[in-house]
């Protein structure tokens, strides 16, 4: 089944509102393998309208629009629609009677309703008419000769739940496939990079679909497959995530069957649980990430048997006096160095008495970076029985999220170093 959608909005053209409904629209669809193969923004003109009916009827089986449902002159959605199919619009008097029962308690009187109201009501008899709980314009599917126009309203908690509660279960009933997805998390790569790397699975992608897509300082992939049974769609999911593995596996963090957290990272949530089940310690020393590493932890409920200490060492002085760093390893170093990175580890994890001891120190910026050490370079401290070791990472972005991407990448060190444990 191929869909196209169509956003009807003079607003969208002029750039005054983000067109979130067809992002939307064609997530949804994607998830359950639906091809959106094309879309459309347009203004509030009839015979464009028309004609991109016309335009997208020449492949979709079904138009899916959102927007132009209002009762002034210049929502011409249902217009169109009927135009195109060549149907007349008339009352439906059950809309009607709803309409006219929301404005009442809106305006207090049903003699303040305005006459422009009865607009929404209208529809071809053709058309199913799709109630909308959350505002005065129904929905509609208009259909002719197999071919269908679902028309939506404009405003996104409207179009949401109509689409949620109507016109996925209504195309979900004409699939008999289900569909089943997993969620691959990808750390220490960039988007472009994992692309680069999958360019021959995303290029062949049929049956399951791959998508990639970037979340703060991560990337995650969803495959979707689409089968008659679950057990099906399992198996094929299954060895298209092992062919990703075999290619791109050292980045994989999680592998997960839902998306909820779609736009935060699980690391601390992972690192919070393997510290838990693996019964280990640790404290944290931290520079330029500022306590980060230690509230991303406290944001595990449990994690009190843990996370024993978190010290905030930001000045050379501190970092002497409170984990004994060398002055002299400062002096030679600096205090980002991994020398001192390394030091910071150690203090921390001794002094604290836990198995596990994880440093940051690095150049957050704006300010303060160099030639030899520029802004967003942070060098990370682990310490583990009786080894210490230190990475270099130079991270790119503005103070906030050089500090976020260290804090996580320290974070995956203790994540690596667990799961090899
Ligand atoms: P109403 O009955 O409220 O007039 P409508 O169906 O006619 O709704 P529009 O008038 O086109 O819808 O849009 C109403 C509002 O909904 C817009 O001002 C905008 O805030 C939002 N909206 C419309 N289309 C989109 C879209 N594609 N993406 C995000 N928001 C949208």
């Amino acid at each position: 089944m191929n869909v196209e959608i169509i956003s009807v909005g003079t607003e969208l053209l002029l750039g005054d509102i983000v067109n979130t409904n067809a992002q939307y629209i064609s997530k949804e669809l994607a998830a359950i393998g639906i091809n959106v193969y094309r879309q459309m923004t347009l203004g509030d003109n009839i015979d464009r309208l028309v004609r991109s009916f016309e335009i997208a009827f020449e492949r979709a089986d079904i138009v899916l629009t959102t927007g132009g449902l209002g009762p002034t002159g210049d929502d011409i959605t249902k217009e169109a629609a009927a135009k195109y199919f060549g149907q007349e619009m008339v009352v439906d008097q059950e809309s009607w009677n709803i309409i006219e029962d929301m404005c009442a308690r809106y305006s207090g009187s049903r003699d303040r309703i305005p006459k422009n109201n009865i607009k929404q009501a209208m529809f071809p008899k053709e058309a199913d008419i799709i109630p909308n709980k959350n505002g005065t314009a129904p929905g509609a599917v208009f259909k002719k000769d197999g071919k269908r126009i679902i028309v939506m309203p404009g405003p996104p908690r409207e179009m949401k739940a109509m689409f949620k509660n109507s016109v996925l279960p209504l195309l979900i009933d004409e699939n008999p496939d289900i569909f089943l997805s997993r969620y691959i998390r990808f750390f220490g790569i960039g988007e472009s990079g994992l692309e680069m790397e999958l360019l021959d699975i995303l290029n062949k992608q049929t049956n399951p679909t791959v998508a990639l897509y970037a979340k703060e300082g991560e990337v995650m992939v969803r495959v979707t497959a689409r089968a008659r049974e679950e057990k099906e769609c399992l198996s094929l999911i299954e060895r298209k995530i092992d062919e990703i593995k075999a290619i791109s596996g050292k980045y994989i963090y999680m592998i997960g069957d839902d998306s909820v957290s779609e736009s935060q990272s699980e690391m601390e949530k992972l690192v919070g649980d393997l510290l838990i089940e693996k019964k280990k310690t640790i404290a944290v020393a931290e520079s330029c990430t500022g306590g980060l590493i230690a509230s991303y932890l406290v944001d595990n409920s449990g994690i009190s048997n843990s996370f024993i200490e978190g010290c905030v060492t930001y000045t050379n002085d501190a970092k002497v006096r409170r984990l004994d760093v060398k002055p002299e390893t400062l002096e030679e170093f600096g205090a980002v160095s991994s020398q001192t990175a390394e030091e910071m580890a150690m203090g921390i994890a001794k002094t604290a008495g836990t198995d596990i001891g994880l440093s940051t120190t690095g150049i957050a910026g704006p300010g303060g970076g160099s030639q030899e050490k520029p802004v967003g370079l942070v060098y990370i401290g682990l310490y583990y029985k009786g080894q210490v070791t230190s990475i270099r990472r130079v991270f790119t972005g503005d103070r906030r999220k050089i500090r976020e991407r260290a804090a996580r990448t320290a974070l995956n060190e203790v994540r690596c170093l667990l799961t090899d444990d």
